[in-house]
């Protein structure tokens, strides 16, 4: 059930993604170089005069302005388009990971899980023989460290 609306999403984001990236990419590079390259029509100090300076000025504003609107659009669809395509390729990839590192992981768990239960066991298993130690007079049993046992008070 997961796996088709999986690959659907990813073809998705890829579909919107690349398209997204390479617009914003070209969109970038045009309104970075009509705002940095110079135009024609740009207003030249001491040789237009008044009204034609103040008219291309405003042309000159309005160009920029555009420019920058484009640089900025386009960066920001180049950055969606990026994020897309780059989450539609990285998902498979830690989907990878999740699957073929998730047997390795159960092994290890496992095996750390065994070796502590082992090493449980052995130690509760030490435990009782350390601890509780038959009484040679009564067979009571008491603990080791007991100079006396405690139910007949022989010496142990
Ligand atoms: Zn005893």
């Amino acid at each position: 059930m997961e796996r088709p609306n999986y690959s659907e999403h990813k073809t998705a984001m890829r579909a919107i993604g690349i398209p997204l990236l390479v617009t914003g990419i070209i969109l970038v590079i045009i309104g970075f170089v009509s705002f940095a390259s110079p135009h024609p029509d740009e207003p030249k100090v001491g040789v237009d005069s008044h009204q034609e300076f103040s008219e291309k000025m405003d042309r000159s504003s309005e160009r920029h302005m555009n420019s920058m609107l484009m640089f900025g659009a386009g960066g920001f669809m180049a950055v969606i388009g990026f994020a897309l395509v780059g989450a539609s390729l990285t998902r498979p990839v830690s989907k990878y990971y999740a699957t073929e590192m998730d047997p390795a992981l159960k092994i290890a768990a496992q095996s750390i899980g065994e070796g502590l239960k082992e090493s449980g066991a052995f130690e509760s298993k030490q435990q009782k023989e350390i601890i509780k130690i038959k009484c040679p007079h009564c067979g009571y049993l008491e603990s080791e460290d007991a100079d006396f046992c405690s139910k007949c008070g022989k010496k142990i």
